[in-house]
């Protein structure tokens, strides 16, 4: 990336661009290397300006939520990380809707919920605990105790490599296991979620239980980018992983959990190469021992 095409950039997104940024320091896992650029994108207009200089200039560009379910090499990305925030991150207060409600893609899933549980709409109380966003989770499919966000997803709005922005309705929307298929190159910036009227004791009940049980299975007190692998049809990643003997095996200041051997955690130092060997060492010891080939359910970039 050039001088000028750095200048360009900075002036789009009103100053909000960090060069060589280390994505170790944004990531939930907290390992990394460099992207070219971390941009923070504050309204429709910009992420539309942006996305069609990136696209003309040929630049490489992905778009980011928490980082909670990616795993950044550690040679990093030679393009822009585009995150969003401001006006893409707020919830929208549809007072004429008793079960719908609006949110930028930007917008953390805790604030999402706990707009919903005071104002009795319930349905995404499975989120509890889930450390991402709504751009993240829709892209992701995200799901937990049997729910998942596709399923009360109605409409999404994309800003495409063009420059334009489009809705998208359910029907048009192909949801599968942990993904979601985007037109190449597709930003979510928006998404309407229909929902049920519920109390908020209720709702702040389930939302608790859920919590609970998180943190019951799942080794929290650790840095992680969440499952790792998808569960095979019918089967868990982490009985399999754990019928393999491989809880608590390490690699530099990464380690298989002994909590939940579908969770790789950083133990501190960890870097991302010691994250993939992990993976592939979980990934062949399965194959050979049940012939079942796991597959990753973290985005690796770079
Ligand atoms: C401790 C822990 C527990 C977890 N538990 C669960 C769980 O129970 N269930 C579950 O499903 N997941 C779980 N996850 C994984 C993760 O939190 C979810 O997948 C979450 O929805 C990802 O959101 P994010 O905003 O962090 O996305 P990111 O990790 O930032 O991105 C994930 C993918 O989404 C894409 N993306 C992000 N934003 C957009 C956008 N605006 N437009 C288009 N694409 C976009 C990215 O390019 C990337 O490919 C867990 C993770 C952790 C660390």
């Amino acid at each position: 990336m050039n001088h000028w095409q750095k200048d360009r950039i900075v002036a789009i997104v009103d100053g909000a661009a960090e060069f060589d940024y280390p994505m170790s320091r944004f990531t939930v896992a907290g390992v990394g290397g460099k992207v070219d650029a971390l941009c923070r994108v504050r309204h429709t207009a910009a992420l539309e300006d942006l996305v069609v200089f990136l696209t003309e200039q040929h630049i490489p560009y992905f778009p980011l939520g928490k980082g909670s379910n990616v795993l950044v090499t550690d040679r990093g990305f030679r393009g822009v990380v585009i995150v969003l925030e401001g006006k893409l991150s707020q919830v929208e207060d549809l007072e004429e809707s008793r079960d719908k409600v609006r949110a930028g893609a930007g917008l953390a899933l805790g604030k999402l919920l706990d707009f919903c549980r005071s104002r009795g709409l319930g349905g995404l109380e499975f989120l509890a605990g889930i450390p991402g966003t709504v751009g993240g989770a829709i892209a992701m499919n995200a799901g937990a105790f049997g729910c998942e966000f596709g399923g009360l997803t109605e409409e999404v709005r994309v800003v495409l490599p063009g420059g334009e922005s489009k809705t998208l309705k359910a029907a048009e929307l192909e949801f599968s296991y942990r993904s979601l298929s985007l037109p190449k190159g597709a930003i979510i910036t928006m998404a309407t979620m229909r929902l049920r009227p519920g109390e908020p004791e209720r709702i702040a009940l389930k939302i608790s239980r859920n919590l609970r049980s998180r943190r019951e299975r799942q080794p929290l007190g650790y840095p992680s980018c969440g499952s790792v692998f998808k569960n095979p049809s019918g089967d868990f990643a982490g009985r399999l992983i754990e019928e393999s003997g491989l809880k608590g095996r390490k690699a530099g200041g990464a380690m298989i959990s002994p909590k939940h051997a579908n969770f790789i955690v950083n133990t501190g130092g960890a870097r991302a190469r010691d994250f993939l060997r992990l993976m592939e060492l979980a990934r062949r010891t399965v194959k050979e021992r049940t012939g079942i080939e796991l597959e990753p359910e973290i985005r690796v970039i770079g």
